[in-house]
């Protein structure tokens, strides 16, 4: 049985035209839905439907707002486990982990209820002799988001939350390869007492993205995705003067110093670069350990770790990860591993064959699943292709450094930006590092350094274009613009025309 996943416009499921993409389950490799690819028309409608829907919204007091997102939140709460099960299904990523990426986007909902005190605008009495200064925020009108595949409820919510928060109509465009979780995220929010309207969803490809990018209507895009897709958005947002936030891909590196808890290290490394088949933008993918000794213990308990974690199936309950989401994604992966042997890395573990498998799950049969097995490269420099690109899969590269220097330039030098780590007992080095390292997001002996909700989310270089974070207070900066009004009364002693500019004395 089959599934056809509807847009979401003005409230309702809606069915999209003839052109169509497959949707499949990544553990089986089989078809298991289609999902609308909307024209340009379409989107103009869903767009025209928002800016209606956000006039009374915007209208609506925060508090008001807020409590529609309250309900929200218990909402996606009460269903979260049958979210995840869909989540895990069209995205190959584990139930559990499934569940993480539903409570991440949740913390946003929640830092968004603080929404009332956010919005207050500032006030200046008496800046100048009977003028007073005062600044509101303001929405933006309708605004979109355009979202990647690997987190399908986290980053829609990362971007709706906010948006709507702040009094916005919300069109998002999510990734056609795991559409029905947005679906239902808008669902529940109108479920909730959102007003029709305010939350559209939109499938598609480039004609949809195109017809977002075009729209006079739209004030401003949040995208996350892929570097070369992140920047042709924000550079046609440039070009139409619209907002932009576009976040991009990654390559974060590990620095582990011979002073470092190496079980610590060890647990932390296999849970950050093999979670979620590596698919993760916060996964790390490279190591480098500081001298010799501790590359050599890293490697070697590396070595006894890895065969002990078992890909199977996304619903599998001891599956540590599951499927890479396309067959496409599973090729490139495999070709960059073929070019990193070329080059002459060191494949010390090669996860390629292991990835296929006779077994079932349930009486299905998983031999054309996307699977692929941790993959482990030692002695990899910084010129070879596996270093310098984003392999996006469950591939992890040892990279060596004599020392401090040498290792820190590593990440600092990257085109990538967006997270790295270090692990070390002394606090004179780590504070060193995450002054001097170029890079958005630092961890100190934490792998996946992942803002909470409350501070801000953002690469840098190729990982980040624009100059505000997700999430956090920059997200209000972000999805609102600022009035500032500077009044003075009639006090009926006029002093005659100023020829000057006014001076505040
Ligand atoms: P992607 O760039 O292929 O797709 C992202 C979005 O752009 C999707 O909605 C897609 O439909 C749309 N899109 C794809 N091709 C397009 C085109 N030619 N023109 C217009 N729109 C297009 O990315 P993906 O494969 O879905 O996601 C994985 C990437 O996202 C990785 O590079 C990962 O690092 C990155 N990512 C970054 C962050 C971050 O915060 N920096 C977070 C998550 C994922």
């Amino acid at each position: 049985m089959t599934y056809t996943v509807p847009h979401f416009v003005g409230g309702q499921k809606i069915s999209g035209g003839e052109r169509t993409s497959e949707v499949l389950n990544p553990s089986t490799g089989k078809v298991q839905g289609a999902v609308p690819l909307a024209s340009a028309q379409e989107v103009d409608e869903a767009i025209a439907n928002a800016a209606e829907a956000q006039l009374g919204w915007a209208k609506t007091n925060p508090q008001k707002r807020i409590r529609v997102i309250m309900k929200w939140i218990q909402l996606i709460n009460e269903n979260i486990d049958d979210i995840a099960t869909t989540l895990s299904l069209e995205h190959g990523k584990t139930f559990e982990d499934a569940k993480g990426d539903i409570i991440r986007g949740i913390d946003v909902l929640e830092f968004s209820l603080g929404a009332p005190h956010l919005l207050k605008g500032e006030y200046t009495t008496s800046a100048g002799t009977g003028i007073d200064v005062y600044s509101m925020r303001q929405p933006l009108g309708v605004v979109a988001g355009i979202t990647p595949f690997n987190f399908p409820a986290m980053i829609p919510l990362w971007k709706a939350g906010p948006a709507l928060a702040c009094g916005n109509a919300f069109v998002l465009k999510p990734s056609e390869r795991d559409p029905s979780v947005p679906v239902r995220l808008a669902e529940l929010f109108i479920e909730a007492g959102g007003p029709a309207g305010v939350f559209n969803v939109v499938h598609g490809d480039k004609t949809a993205v195109d017809a977002i990018l075009d729209s006079d209507t739209i004030q401003a895009v949040g995208f996350v995705g892929s570097t070369p897709i992140a920047q042709y958005i924000y550079e046609r947002c440039a070009a139409t003067g619209k907002r932009a936030q576009c976040f991009g891909g990654a390559k974060n590196h590990a620095l582990i110093l011979p002073d470092a808890d190496m079980d610590q290290v060890v647990d932390a490394l296999i849970g950050a670069a093999y979670g979620s088949a590596g698919e993760r933008c916060m996964a790390i993918s490279v190591a480098v350990p500081v001298g010799e000794e501790t590359a050599n213990e890293l490697r070697k308990k590396l070595e006894e770790r890895i065969p002990e974690l078992k890909v199977g199936h996304s619903l599998d309950p001891q599956a540590s990860y599951g499927p890479v989401v396309a067959k496409s994604a599973l090729e490139r992966i495999h070709s960059l591993i073929g070019e990193g042997e070329q080059a002459g890395a060191e494949l010390v573990i090669d996860g390629r064959s292991a990835g296929a498998t006779d077994e079932e799950f349930n009486g299905e049969s998983l031999k054309d699943g996307f699977f692929i097995a941790p993959t482990l490269f030692d002695h990899v420099t910084p010129e070879m292709s596996i270093y310098t690109e984003e392999i996006f899969g469950p591939v992890l590269t040892i990279v060596r450094a004599e020392t401090f220097e040498d290792a820190i330039k590593l990440p600092t030098e990257h085109a990538y930006g967006n997270g790295v780590a270090i692990f070390t007992r002394n606090g004179g080095a780590a504070r060193e590092f995450a002054e001097r390292v170029q890079v958005g997001m630092v961890g100190i002996n934490v792998p996946i350094p992942v803002p909470i909700a409350y501070h801000t989310f953002g690469g840098w270089k190729a990982s980040g274009f624009g100059d505000l974070n997700q999430h956090g207070p920059d997200s209000f900066r972000f999805y609102t613009k600022t009035k500032t009004v500077t009044s003075r009364w009639p006090s009926g002693d006029a002093t005659g025309a100023d020829f000057a500019m006014p001076q505040m004395d």
